[in-house]
């Protein structure tokens, strides 16, 4: 694969793995975050830390971002100190940060008016895929900007969920589509999970039953399974971040005009779970709202340590 000149900013829970994979792929890679301790890291794992925004760019073929969300996507590569002015003419960016198709349209304005092309390519697997290198990716754009990313993408992402999804913003509402979806099976999970320990069906039967039924997902076989064995939340993903792209969601969907009553109410739950939890509680903390409130904390025990309270099951 040829040698590019990469430039990476964001190097939080998920930016930080992403540029280790360019950097282990072999690429020549600038790394900038306001946070010295990212530099450090990023620095170890053979970036060269820069010192501003426009140190990181300059000479860079490619800017890969992966920001908080909108505001800093925009402030980050538009304006006149932005990104992007810094970047050689013919570059290419590519916005990794979940973010909005409003501020999209302005990345994609500001690259054109510098002969630069513009990817938006979101991306999904949690914090354990982006260590792994194994991200889902949806790529929005032309398809001679996608070929053109493709490769750095390869390096962060699983080849076979790197999806063109078509014109510049629609990977962008893919993702948060997709994180529309999986927080509505995170509320469902736990309203159906908390109503079924309290109505006294042990929950490994329940969970049992109701993977093994028409009613499965994802989320309920594999990830709920985080709080079930282990009581973890995921802290990887912020409730911050979560109730950011609920937000986003919700503006997608006004944008198409089509009402989402349920998709309201979901985004509220997991606001007052930010509210209850704090912005730096796990992605899962909306379960942790029904646990708290029904006194049914939702776990599997070992094999030996006992019945869960609720688990014996009565003759009649
Ligand atoms: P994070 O908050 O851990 O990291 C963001 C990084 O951006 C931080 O290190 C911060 O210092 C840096 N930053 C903020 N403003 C900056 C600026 N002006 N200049 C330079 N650096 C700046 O967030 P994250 O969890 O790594 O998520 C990054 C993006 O990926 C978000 O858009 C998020 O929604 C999305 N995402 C996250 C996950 C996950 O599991 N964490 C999964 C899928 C998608």
């Amino acid at each position: 694969m040829k040698t590019r000149r990469v430039a990476f900013i964001g190097l939080g829970h998920m930016g930080s793995h992403m540029c280790r994979h360019v950097c282990m792929a072999g690429h020549e890679v600038s790394a900038f975050d306001l946070n010295p301790r990212a530099l450090r890291a990023a620095r170890r794992d053979g970036a060269r830390p820069a010192r501003s925004i426009a140190d990181c760019v300059a000479s860079a073929e490619v800017l890969i971002t992966s920001l908080p969300g909108p505001p800093q996507v925009q402030a980050v590569l538009c304006g006149a100190e932005g990104a992007i002015a810094h970047l050689d003419p013919g570059g290419l960016v590519i916005d990794m940060s979940t973010s909005s198709r409003e501020v999209g349209r302005v990345v994609l304005t500001t690259a054109r008016a510098h002969g630069a092309e513009f990817v938006d390519a979101p991306v999904a697997g949690q914090t354990i895929g982006a260590e792994a290198g194994t991200l889902a990716i949806y790529a929005g754009g032309t398809r001679r900007a996608f070929r053109r990313a493709l490769p750095l993408l390869e390096t962060m992402g699983d080849s076979q969920r790197i999806l063109h999804m078509g014109p510049s913003g629609t990977g962008y509402a893919v993702k948060l589509l997709l994180n529309q979806l999986w927080f509505m099976h995170a509320v469902a999970t736990a309203e159906t999970l908390t109503v079924g320990v309290k109505a006294g069906v042990p929950l490994d039967r329940l969970h049992t039953a109701l993977v093994n039924s028409p009613a499965n997902s994802v989320f309920l076989e594999r990830d709920v399974r985080m709080v079930l064995d282990d009581g973890d939340y995921d802290e990887g993903f912020a409730m911050k971040l979560v109730t950011k792209d609920l937000g986003l969601a919700v503006e997608l969907a006004r944008d198409s005009g089509v009402p989402v009553e349920l998709l309201g109410l979901v985004e509220q739950i997991h606001r007052r779970a930010r509210l209850v939890y704090g912005d730096a509680a796990g992605e899962i903390s909306a379960l942790r709202l029904y646990e708290d409130v029904a006194d049914a904390p939702l776990r599997f025990r070992p094999p030996g340590h006992g019945e869960m309270p609720g688990t014996t099951v009565p003759d009649s």
